[in-house]
């Protein structure tokens, strides 16, 4: 945390019928000060400016993502220094910007609504990552969420948003666009990224076919909605009883299916021979999903993606589990499959994303806690609750 210099700006920007409020020298943010060891709520002094692309914050809304889980066991490398502030997707409101700016160099001013992805803080601008700008939505040359020396990012090996004021790279935000709140912003940041950026990847047109394993989880509920809503025939798998209902309760058009993988009816064969016997392909190889995602960490679903997948498809990995994953080379030479991974998305996906979310009334499905409830948060994720679980900061006050 930062703990040097001082902002020019000392107070925070009045909201509707309020004026403008001074920003305390102290406040809270959760600390995790031991792996495995619940969060603990502290009185730290409220981060300073020290960098002239840095914005300080007002958090008003933290989302917990598996990483987070991930982190707090002190499994996902780089391990942070401890004690550790949690959290890489969040939202706030400026509050602060270098000495000297008035608008700062990426444009902010105080009392704008930003949202906060956790990669991309403080990029070195000029390292192979920085300068390509040749990949699917990339970032402006000069910048990437890739950059080595922005290392895992806020809230993983550096803090992140579970906390009152936070310092953000002005560079890695986005602005919050009107119609969307900050609670429906910050599980867009990790979760909603992640999944739009590896949807916009797969390059399919109107019409094509997609599967997404996990389909109710975090990414996937929010996979189900962007795919379906691109025009993309959608077929949402997940095996759990609360999973399957959260993923039929969304509002979808109706290229979407819904099927429990648990369920024999739905081997791949069978589900195969269906598709294909509507898209009038002659081919067993031909028939199936032209594209095939895979959200657990689970070997059984990334089989299920391949064999659901036609020849010359691709399969889109999202996952990690530590001991990785086991591809048949069969899949891979004769039936010509390709695995691509993807990690998180560009600020210019973010910008598509959120214009796309209002327009298309994509939302992710929340359960919101107080800002004091980060540990109730936590026993109900590990409890498995489903939906995406977020902090609203104004909540209870
Ligand atoms: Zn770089
Ligand atoms: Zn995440």
């Amino acid at each position: 945390m930062s703990t040097t210099t001082t902002t020019t700006t000392r107070t925070e920007p009045p909201s509707t019928n309020s004026p403008s409020k001074p920003i305390p020298s102290t406040s809270r943010a959760w600390l995790l000060k031991a792996f495995n060891q619940p969060y603990e709520l502290c009185d730290i002094p409220t981060p300073t400016l020290d960098d002239p692309h840095d914005i300080l914050i007002r958090v008003t809304a933290a989302s917990y993502c598996h990483t987070d889980a991930l982190v707090a066991q002190g499994i996902v490398p780089p391990l942070p220094p401890l004690p550790h502030v949690g959290c890489h997707e969040y939202a706030g409101v400026v509050v602060a910007l270098p000495e000297g700016q008035s608008v700062a160099t990426h444009g902010f001013k105080v009392g704008d609504h930003v949202a906060v992805s956790g990669r991309g803080n403080h990029v070195c601008g000029d390292c192979l990552e920085c300068d390509d700008d040749s990949a699917v939505l990339p970032d402006a040359k000069g910048y990437s969420v890739y950059c080595p020396s922005s290392g895992a990012g806020l809230g993983v090996d550096r803090p992140g948003g579970f906390r009152e004021y936070a310092v953000v790279d002005g560079r890695q935000v986005g602005r919050v666009p009107a119609g969307l709140k900050g609670v429906e912003v910050a599980p867009l940041m990790c979760a909603g990224l992640t999944i739009y950026t590896a949807i916009r990847k797969l390059n399919l047109t109107q019409g094509q076919r997609v599967a997404i394993l996990g389909c109710g989880g975090g990414l996937g509920h929010l996979g189900l909605q962007f795919a379906a809503k691109m025009g993309l025939r959608v077929l949402g798998i997940d095996i759990t009883g609360r999973a399957l209902e959260l993923a039929r309760s969304l509002d979808l058009p109706n290229n979407v299916q819904i099927v429990d993988g648990k369920d024999e009816k739905n081997g791949a064969e069978q589900l195969r021979k269906a598709m294909g016997q509507e898209d009038g392909r002659k081919y067993f190889d031909q028939m199936g999903v032209d594209a095939a995602i895979i959200l657990p960490e689970s070997q059984k679903a990334f089989d299920l993606g391949c064999a659901l997948t036609r020849n010359g498809g691709k399969i889109m990995v999202l996952s990690f589990p530590p001991e990785g994953f086991h591809f048949s080379a069969f899949d891979v030479v004769i039936r010509r499959l390709s695995v691509e991974g993807s990690l998180i998305g560009s600020n210019r996906a973010m910008e598509e994303m959120f214009e796309f979310c209002v327009q298309h009334g994509v939302r992710a499905k929340l359960t919101t806690y107080a800002f004091e409830d980060l540990n109730q948060l936590v026993e109900d994720y590990h409890k498995g609750k489903p939906g995406k679980l977020v902090i609203d900061v104004g909540k209870g006050r």
